[in-house]
Order: structure tokens, then C-alpha cells, then sequence
């Protein structure tokens, strides 16, 4: 493990230090009214957000004064009401591997972590939608903090952002990306905080910014049933379902949103997920637990239950962390239960752990954010009281 010196860490403004507005995370619409906000007159209001759009999302501008096709006097006004928000990078870790792992900073102070992992000629970003997480699954590192906040459209967007900062990929690459894959797999549950979700990404997939496809973006929840009808309508991306276990009892202990949303409801709605075919199946993630839901009994039930639905199994061996209460299954075992349900007919690839030496695997993400009580807060905002 290294720690890289990164260049980023403290070189950005921080959107507290200013009371201008942070154009990132601002749907085209919004940033259209932007402009009409500060008095462009309304022909002109399209043309500069598209301005904007172009240099923000394609070219990476942080600030306004680099960008060419706008006229000084503009570029000045645009600077004194605005700012191009990033996050800072308070850390950035290297695995052995490859993997990097950033711990961000946002504007309050609050942190989360963002994973890259990349491959020869390609690499994915796994991007968080909340500082913690509620879901209180048991094997998952996150689980053991409580939710401190969802994460704002522009956080989202700005991790990827960040990203694309230190691995150098602007103006946005036509191949060759580094950073092709995006998966909603950080820290929080992106279904429990789904307007910012559905934001962040409609900014990232808009093909004159980012650019990146919904097909190579992939969103994971560990069931929020009512709200995995309109990812697929509104964004139409992959779709990946944390299962881990066949059989309610169990998922209500080690995943208990499982209470709520059981199984049963869970798989419906995977049927019924508009994008779902034979070219694009949904993932179930399945960590494997040794003794716990690891037997050639839950492998042939896994295969029963998702009879009808174009699928393909993620086995992940677990990634232990300090305190866990759970040991990953023998090899053996992944195998025999891999090979029962690719017999099963579904294709049942092992991920192989990435970045587990510097805590960036799956389920290995925590940052130091607590959550505050009411009062501290209070007393952070206006001071100790008198
Ligand atoms: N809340 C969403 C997004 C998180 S994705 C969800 O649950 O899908 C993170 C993935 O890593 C999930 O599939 C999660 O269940 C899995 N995971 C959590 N802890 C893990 C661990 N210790 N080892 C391996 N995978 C883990």
C-alpha cells in the first residue's frame, strides 16, 4: 500500500468559503435559469448554458476564466456569482492492485470514499450516494454507521468529476477511457436517495458532458422495491440487486431491509424492470459467508427463485474488516456453489477482490463522519452559546 501525494488536496475553492452558487450538479434547466437569474437576456439564455454544459461537463473547466468562447466581461460576471465546485480529496490510497481509493471532503465537511479499479484498457468508478448508510446490513463496514446525510446531485456528480481530475481524462475521451464503467456501488443506498441519484446521473450520461452510456453504468440497491420501476423508466441503466441470501429468514437478519421488502416483492419487481433481457441481465450480488449462506442447498434455491428473470450472478467472497462477524467460505465451497448455478443456467462469475489492502474492496468503505445530534450541529453553525 502507498499513499499517493495528491495534487488536488487543497488547490480547490470550497464552496463554503463563498456564498456564490455552485453551477455543478445543475440540470441543463436550471442552469438556463441561472443565467436568466442574473440577467442574461432570454436569447441568450440557452446559448450560454450549452457554453457552460460544454466546458464544465466535456472540458473539465473548474474556472471560468479558461474558458475561451466567452467573452472577458462575461467570464468576469459569471465569476462573481458563481463557482465550479469540486470536493477536495483528503486522501488518495493506491492498492498494490491498482485500485485508488479517494477519501472526499465535501463542502460542510462530511467525507465519503469513491473507488477506482481499473482494468488493462478500461476501469470502473464506484461512486457513493450517501455519507453512510442505513441499511444496517451485517457483513458491510458501512452498515456500522448511521446515515449522516445524502449525498446532493452535484456531490454525486462531483466525485466522478474528481475522479476524471486525477486520472487526467478531459476534455471527455471518445475511447480509451480509464474511467468507462460507473457503478453506484460507494458508500449508502442510491434507491434511498433517489432524486439526486436520478440527477447525478441523467448529468453523467448526457452525451455532450460526460458522455457516458447508461449501458455502462450499473446501479446496485439492496431492494428498495418502489423505486426500481423508475430507474429503469427514468435512466434505463443496469441494474444490480445486493440478494445474499435465498431465504427471507436469513436476508431479514443480514440484510433488513428484507423486513420491508421481501424477497418475493423484491423479484417481481426485477421482472418487471423495463430494460431487463437476455442482453442486458440484472446482477444479484451474493456475498459468500462461510456456513451462513454458502450450502449447495441455497446454490439450487438461488437457481429456483430466479427462473424466469435474465440474470447473472456476482459471487462475491466476503471482504472482512475489523470486527466483522463473519469469515469468507473456503474456496471450495465458492466453487461447488458456483458450479450448481452455472449448471442452473446462469452464468456465475466470482469477483475477485480489488483494493482489499487499502480498505477499498466491497463493504470495506467508512469514513470518520458521525452522525451529530441536532445540538451540534447547532453549535458548529452559530457558535457556543452565551
Ligand atoms: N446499498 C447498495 C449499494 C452498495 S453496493 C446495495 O446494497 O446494493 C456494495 C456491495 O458490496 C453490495 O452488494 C454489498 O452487499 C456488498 N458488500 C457489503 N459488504 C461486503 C463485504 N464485507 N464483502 C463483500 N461484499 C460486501
Amino acid at each position: 500500500m502507498s499513499i499517493v501525494p495528491d495534487v488536488t488536496v487543497g488547490t480547490r475553492t470550497l464552496a463554503p468559503a463563498s456564498n456564490k452558487r455552485d453551477l455543478v450538479g445543475l440540470t441543463r434547466e436550471e442552469l438556463a435559469a441561472a443565467m436568466r437569474d442574473i440577467g442574461e437576456p432570454e436569447r441568450a439564455v440557452k446559448m450560454r448554458a450549452n457554453q457552460l454544459w460544454h466546458w464544465i461537463y466535456h472540458r473539465g473547466a473548474t474556472s471560468f476564466d479558461t474558458m475561451t468562447t466567452i467573452a472577458r466581461d462575461m467570464q468576469k460576471r459569471l465569476d462573481e456569482h458563481f463557482i465550479i465546485g469540486r470536493p477536495v480529496a483528503d486522501q488518495l490510497q493506491q492498492s498494490s492492485d491498482g485500485t485508488r481509493k479517494w477519501l472526499i471532503r465535501f463542502a460542510d465537511g462530511e467525507q465519503a470514499e469513491c473507488v477506482h479499479i481499473p482494468e488493462e484498457d478500461r476501469g470502473a468508478l464506484c461512486v457513493s450516494a450517501q455519507v453512510g448508510c442505513t441499511l444496517t446490513c451485517k457483513f458491510c463496514h458501512t452498515g456500522t454507521m448511521k446515515l449522516v446525510r445524502n449525498l446532493t446531485a452535484g456531490e454525486i456528480v462531483g466525485q466522478v468529476m474528481l475522479a476524471r481530475d486525477t486520472i487526467g481524462e478531459w476534455p471527455s475521451p471518445k475511447d480509451g477511457r480509464m474511467i468507462s464503467n460507473i457503478v453506484m456501488m460507494g458508500m449508502g443506498e442510491p434507491l434511498y436517495n433517489v432524486e439526486n441519484v436520478v440527477k447525478a446521473l441523467k448529468i453523467v450520461m448526457d452525451g455532450e458532458g460526460i458522455a457516458l452510456s447508461k449501458r455502462r453504468i450499473t446501479l446496485s440497491t439492496a431492494g428498495v422495491v418502489p423505486m426500481i420501476g423508475r430507474i429503469g423508466e427514468e435512466l434505463g441503466v443496469n441494474l444490480a440487486i445486493s440478494l445474499h441470501a435465498v431465504r427471507d429468514e436469513l436476508r431479514d437478519e443480514i440484510v433488513p431491509i428484507n423486513r420491508k421488502y421481501p424477497i418475493k416483492d423484491l423479484l417481481q419487481a426485477c421482472r418487471d424492470y423495463p430494460t431487463a433481457n437476455n442482453a442486458r441481465r440484472i446482477t444479484f450480488e451474493y456475498v459468500m459467508l462461510k456456513d451462513v449462506n454458502d450450502s449447495p442447498a441455497d446454490a439450487r434455491e438461488l437457481v429456483r427463485l430466479l427462473a424466469g428473470i435474465p440474470a447473472k450472478i456476482n459471487l462475491i467472497p466476503f471482504n472482512a474488516w475489523p470486527g466483522a462477524p463473519y469469515e469468507c467460505s473456503t474456496p471450495e465451497a465458492i466453487r461447488r456453489f458456483a458450479g450448481i448455478v452455472l449448471e442452473g443456467g446462469y452464468s456465475s462469475p466470482v469477483r475477485v477482490p480489488r483494493g482489499r489492502d487499502i480498505m477499498a474492496a466491497c463493504g470495506q468503505l467508512k469514513s470518520a463522519s458521525v452522525k451529530k445530534r441536532a445540538s451540534e450541529r447547532y453549535r458548529e453553525a452559530n457558535g457556543p452559546a452565551v
